[in-house]
């Protein structure tokens, strides 16, 4: 029998630097495939696509189509200097701008992706999720000419990029309200308490001998919702328009509240919101703003509904535990005290209406706080 010849590769220059950058490819889609942070996540997916198309930087939309509205919202950024690249998340603030031409077109075509040629650039941009339904744009910006195979495997990977934060979603989203769920809160209240810290320094220390300006001076807050006489509204209406009530509470929550505000279902009709970097002087009007939206509200067949609410100042001494009792006890004065109004804890203590210890069994969530933090 004769020898079969020995398989051979060919190298070339070329050939090298494109499996190279397909080994890059691959790196960054298993770095995905075990990153469970959703930040970490969207960081991962736009500098492994930076590096794999050789850009100068890069951007990272969350589309948002409300007919007829196509807009886009920043959620990071990505800048490379040749050697390193930084990536920077644009979680304040985010604001919700129309689409560009570029933008407009990947959205709009069968194969999620979209070139343009402007001066030495080239502007990519590729849509992430089906047609007509993507749910992020990433836009890059390259000096490199891009190859058809390029495109294609970079939208495979963005494949992997989707699949990863439908899992996250999963594990971190309440089904019903895509809130936060409760098992996020754990990670959330960690980087709320490093807040409330930094705040705390920014407060101490001198402004003249401050060499940055801090990024969060004020305080932040823990506040505890809880929908009024909700057992009346699923007796009388059923529980399928309860949960209508609850979806659209959640809804005014997300309207209500600012986008890097964090917001949680913590139990049936029991939601949770963490404010950061809010002044003293204006917490009282933000959750009075959430509370009269609630109740200016007109819910399907239900009609009105209302909720009461507590809160407390994020004291970075406190444990988790202490900070949500504090929140509870106020929100169990509101409902004491005829409910639709928002209390807080301070102000409570401060004024004589409160005492500190809460009377066994009258905290409204005080069961689910031990079943998370003892
Ligand atoms: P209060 O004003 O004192 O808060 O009274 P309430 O009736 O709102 O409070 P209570 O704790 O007595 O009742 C809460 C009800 O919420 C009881 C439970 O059946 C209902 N519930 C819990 N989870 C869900 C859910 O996911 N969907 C619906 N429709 N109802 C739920
Ligand atoms: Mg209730
Ligand atoms: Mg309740």
């Amino acid at each position: 029998m004769q020898p079969r010849p020995a398989l051979t590769m060919r190298h070339t220059p070329a050939s090298d630097a494109a499996n190279s950058l397909q080994m890059h490819l691959l790196r960054g889609a298993e770095v995905l495939s075990r990153t469970r942070d959703l930040r970490s996540i969207f960081r991962t997916t736009a500098e492994t696509a930076m590096h794999f198309l050789d850009g100068s930087y890069c951007l990272l939309f969350a589309v948002r189509f409300t007919p007829p509205d196509l807009t886009v919202g920043l959620l990071g950024c990505c800048v490379s200097d040749g050697t390193d690249t930084y990536w920077d998340d644009v979680c304040d603030g985010q604001s919700w701008l129309p689409v560009d031409p570029l933008l407009a077109d990947c959205l709009h075509t069968d194969h999620g992706h979209a070139v343009m040629h402007e001066g030495d650039t080239w502007r990519l941009a590729f849509a992430v999720g089906a047609l007509g339904e993507a749910r992020w744009v990433l836009e890059i910006h390259s000096h490199r000419k891009p190859q058809v195979a390029d495109c294609q495997g970079l939208s495979l990977f963005l494949r992997c990029f989707e699949n990863q934060h439908q899992a996250w979603e999963y594990a971190n989203l309440d089904t019903l309200t895509r809130l936060l769920n409760r098992k996020t809160f754990d990670d959330d209240f960690e980087r709320l308490i490093a807040a409330a810290e930094l705040a705390e320094q920014a407060s101490q220390e001198p402004a003249e001998r401050r060499t940055h300006s801090p990024s969060i001076t004020q305080p932040c807050w823990l506040g505890v919702v809880d929908i009024d006489h909700f057992k009346k509204i699923n007796d009388n209406y059923g529980h399928l328009f309860g949960d209508e009530v609850l979806l659209r509470v959640a809804d005014l929550m997300r309207q209500s509240f600012r986008n890097h505000d964090k917001l949680f279902r913590f139990g049936g009709e029991e939601f949770v919101v963490m404010l950061r970097n809010v002044a003293e002087d204006n917490v009282q009007s933000i959750f009075d703003r959430f509370r009269i939206a609630v109740e200016d509200h007109d819910f399907p067949r239900v009609g009105q509904v209302r909720c009461s609410v507590g809160y407390s100042r994020i004291d970075p001494r406190l444990s988790p535990a202490e900070l949500l009792g504090r929140a509870d006890e106020a929100l169990y004065y509101s409902k004491e005290h005829g409910r639709n109004q928002v209390n807080g804890f301070d102000e409570l203590i401060m004024s004589g209406k409160l005492r500190i210890t809460i009377p066994a069994g009258q905290a409204q969530i005080q069961s689910d706080i031990d079943e998370i933090f003892l």
